[in-house]
């Protein structure tokens, strides 16, 4: 038999970003609001002897350096009998781009290895096991991706192409204590990333919660995602790590500037950057933003949030 598994695993923006403080640890208490849109990596599963990661990007490792990999090791040495399993990663979300390309990898091949051994694992585990690989691990864990098994031998192919749904929490902690938001859908969402990596681990080191300008209004930015206003939703983005991630890449200022130009009510930087979103309230003004950015910045994308989740 030739059982292959294909699970999405959707980036995520940072609609909000804060950081509360230096914790004990080393790491940062945050508080952000993380949103799942439609740029989404594949990732194929199958049954195998040994454990090996392919991709289709010469960007992410193919060894045990791959979060993939690590999502993979955790949970075949906690519930396998010793079997291991070829994965492949068609790699669309960009890298080091602050948009969790390598949690949400690592969260679908937790997701898929548990359909396809069919261990059974609670989520409450498989969340336990998500965070020991990374912050943001938990919330791609969040959400029902777009999964599809295909059993070549019976003809078989199940597609729970019902009900997906993608997520958005307030993330606080290390981002690993999620509060579930209710489902919006967002239409138009411009992501530009320039062309440099930025390492997540330099970003907060560099940060100084003293120098903080302005923090996000999360209070009001949920009133305006429960009433779903749009205008108000992309008012109250807000980042307090762009002016850092700004020293070290100059570029985030200049998209944020054309893209609000181009008629994003506010763009802002995700995660620790560089890539910058713009939500837009209708298709006339993405959809031009969208060509110019793209004639200066290849990785330029127009998205939605994923699924519809209402
Ligand atoms: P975050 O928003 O969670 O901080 P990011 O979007 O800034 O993450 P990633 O794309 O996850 O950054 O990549 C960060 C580093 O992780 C890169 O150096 C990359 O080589 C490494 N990495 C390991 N595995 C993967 C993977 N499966 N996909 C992408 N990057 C990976």
């Amino acid at each position: 038999m030739n059982k292959t598994l294909m699970i999405e695993a959707p980036a995520k923006i940072n609609l909000t970003l804060d950081v509360k403080g230096k914790r004990n640890d080393g790491y940062h208490e945050l508080e952000t609001v993380m949103h799942q849109i439609d740029l989404v990596d594949r990732i194929y599963i199958q049954p195998a002897l040994n454990l090996s990661v392919k991709s289709n990007s010469p960007d992410i490792p193919d060894d045990s350096s791959n979060l993939a990999y690590q999502a993979a090791r955790l949970i075949l040495d906690n519930y396998g009998r010793g079997e291991g399993a070829a994965i492949f990663i068609e790699k669309n979300i960009p890298v080091g781009a602050g948009l969790a390309g390598g949690s949400t990898d690592a969260a679908a091949v937790l997701k898929g290895i548990n359909i396809l051994y069919e261990y059974d694992i609670p989520f409450e585990s498989l969340a336990n096991i998500s965070a020991q690989i990374g912050s943001d691990v938990p919330f791609c864990l969040q959400g029902n991706p777009r999964i599809i098994v295909d059993e070549t031998v019976e003809g078989n192919v199940l597609e729970n192409d019902q009900n997906i749904k993608g997520s958005t929490c307030v993330a606080r902690g290390r981002g690993e204590l999620l509060t579930s938001l209710p489902a919006r859908f967002l239409p138009w969402i411009l992501i530009v990333k320039p062309d440099f990596q930025l390492s997540t681990a330099e970003v907060y080191g560099k940060f100084k919660i003293d120098q903080i300008h302005t923090s996000p209004d999360l209070h009001a930015f949920i009133k305006a995602w429960e009433i779903y206003d749009i205008i108000e939703i992309s008012h109250f983005c807000e980042n307090v790590l762009e002016t850092i991630s700004a020293v070290l890449c100059p570029e985030v200022m200049l998209i944020k500037k054309k893209m609000e130009r181009l008629g994003a009510k506010k763009a802002t930087m995700s995660g620790s950057g560089p890539a910058v979103f713009g939500v837009f309230d209708g298709p006339e003004d993405a959809l031009m933003a969208y060509r110019v950015m793209k004639q200066s910045y290849i990785e330029t994308y127009l998205v939605s949030s994923y699924g519809r989740g209402d």
